[in-house]
């Protein structure tokens, strides 16, 4: 398939462009490097199946040659990154995904879209099945991320209903792995960083906020199930296992073998005090779960920041 993805050369994108590539599969990234780095797509430089189209989803629509999938994952996702990025953030969400929409209506091709589990907000329900509404602050400094992925899913459902577009939304939980920046500013990022220079891990709060971490490799192995299959979602992917913030950072300092002590700092305002997915549906309409465990999964991250991140 010729395969157009937008936000290609983010974390999630660039590790899906690999996965696509290997199954043989043209892809053409487009970013606007906002957030996305020219590192994690410059392997792919190479490869004749790969095209970079440097531009704004949110302002502009790439792309004349046949299509026949898109993939809509244009988008500052850190908290830290949304919030200093408010105004660009509710573009890719809004003209990014309705653009991306209309290129997926011109070429009759598929189209998915990264959703979140932002979608939930600060969730009253937990875990969260995808028939929850959500507990969203609509004016929160959150809302420019969470309202704009809202609207995103709210467009989709729209062009399946409207124009029968094949149509499918994955609400991606909280994913870490290899190709995360040290200055992401999210939470594993972040204490992985501190612990490995000797710094403070800054737990947010009392840290006794919970959330539950899916290694990427899991998420776009679930990515590339729903995107062979029938049902347009949406679906939770992510990995049930829920602990505390505390906890990760304690197990990260532990892993590490790392000296620094953990220090308390503000709470972020409306940070979701729980998140867990309810995979009940992934695991029934995709046969997928999640195979690799937290332990397994931050043994690797960490190896790749003490290689790549210093
Ligand atoms: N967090 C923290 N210290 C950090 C970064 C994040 O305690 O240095 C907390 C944050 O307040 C939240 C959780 O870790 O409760 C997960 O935050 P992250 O930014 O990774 O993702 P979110 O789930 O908020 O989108």
């Amino acid at each position: 398939m010729k395969i157009l993805i937008t936000g290609g050369a983010g974390f999630i994108g660039s590790h899906l462009i690999e996965a696509l590539l290997n199954a043989d599969h043209f892809v053409i990234c487009v970013d606007n490097f906002i957030t996305g780095l020219e590192e994690n797509i410059a392997p792919f430089r190479k490869n004749a199946n790969f095209e970079l189209v440097t531009k704004d989803i949110s302002k502009e629509v790439p792309a004349n040659e046949k299509i026949d999938y898109v993939l809509s994952f244009a988008s500052p996702a850190s908290p830290v990154d949304y919030m200093k990025h408010p105004i660009e953030t509710l573009k890719a969400g809004a003209f990014g995904t309705y653009n991306a929409l209309e290129l997926a209506l011109k070429h009759k091709a598929s189209f998915l879209l990264a959703s979140t589990s932002e979608v939930y907000g600060d969730p009253e329900v937990n875990p969260q099945p995808e028939t929850y509404w959500g507990n969203v602050n609509s004016i929160g400094p959150r809302s420019v991320y969470d309202e704009a992925k809202r609207f995103a899913e709210a467009v989709a459902f729209a062009y399946l209903r409207k124009y029968s577009l094949d149509v499918k939304v994955v609400r991606i939980f909280n994913t870490y792995g290899e190709r995360m920046r040290s200055v992401d500013g999210r939470a594993i990022p972040n204490f992985i960083d501190q612990a490995l220079k000797g710094d403070e891990l800054t737990v947010y709060g009392d840290g006794s906020q919970t959330r539950s971490f899916c290694y990427v490799a899991d998420m776009i192995r679930g990515i590339l199930k729903l995107m062979e299959s029938e049902g347009a979602g949406p679906i939770n992917i992510g990995n049930p296992v829920e602990m505390t913030v505390l906890a990760l950072a304690k197990k990260i300092k532990e892993i590490t073998k790392s000296a620094s002590s953990i220090v308390f700092k503000d709470l972020p305002v409306n940070d979701p005090k729980q998140r867990r997915p309810d995979i009940t549906k992934a695991k029934n309409e995709l046969a997928w779960r999640p195979e690799v465990d937290l332990d397994e999964g931050l043994k690797r991250t960490i190896e790749w920041f003490k290689k790549n991140n210093k």
